[in-house]
């Protein structure tokens, strides 16, 4: 049996109906080749940050693969592209948004692929999501994802209730 890595993702829309956007991106995920998404955390709304329009949903999935970060990136996008995301200006609003947060404990800074994702310890739409999935996940180079929970206070996000079955 091929081992395989704990990617963490997260995923993002604000246009159309942006939490039927991630059920769907969810769908989408579990297609991935040599993939199993493990898990997957609420669904949140959040306030925009660098980019414009409406609210967020935004929410984290942890994917089981086997794939290297790279494919599995460009899996990502591939998904992304699907759902039509268009790029008319940059931080316009998004259809889908999905970011490589972690893959595995490895540090990978190569054009175009940076992991972990820069950002990540500044964003609660990250951390809130990430941390409800796996409370004692580690940020390769950086320590223990909880410990940026305190500065991220004060961003404006809710979790919000669970989908009807
Ligand atoms: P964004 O518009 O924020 O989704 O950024 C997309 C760009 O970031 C693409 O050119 C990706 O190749 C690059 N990128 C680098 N590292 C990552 C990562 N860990 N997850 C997603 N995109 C990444």
């Amino acid at each position: 049996m091929t081992a395989t890595v704990a990617a963490y993702v997260g995923l993002g829309a604000n246009l159309g109906d942006p939490a039927q956007a991630l059920r769907d991106a969810l769908q989408a995920l579990r297609s991935l080749p040599q993939t199993t998404l493990g898990a997957v955390s609420s669904f949140y709304c959040s306030a925009p940050v660098d980019a414009g329009g409406d609210d967020f949903v935004n929410a984290v999935a942890r994917l089981d693969t086997a794939l290297d970060a790279r494919t599995l990136l460009q899996g990502l996008q591939a998904v992304e592209l699907s759902f039509g995301r268009e790029r008319p200006f940059r931080n316009a609003p998004r259809t889908l948004d999905l970011d490589l947060l972690l893959y595995g404990d490895a540090v990978i800074d190569e054009p175009g692929l940076e992991v972990p994702h820069p950002r990540m310890s500044t964003r609660a739409f990250v951390l809130l999501p990430l941390l409800e999935l796996a409370p004692e996940v580690r940020i390769p180079g950086r320590g223990a994802a909880r410990q940026f929970l305190s500065a991220v206070q004060g961003q404006a996000i809710r979790s919000l209730p669970p989908a009807p079955a």
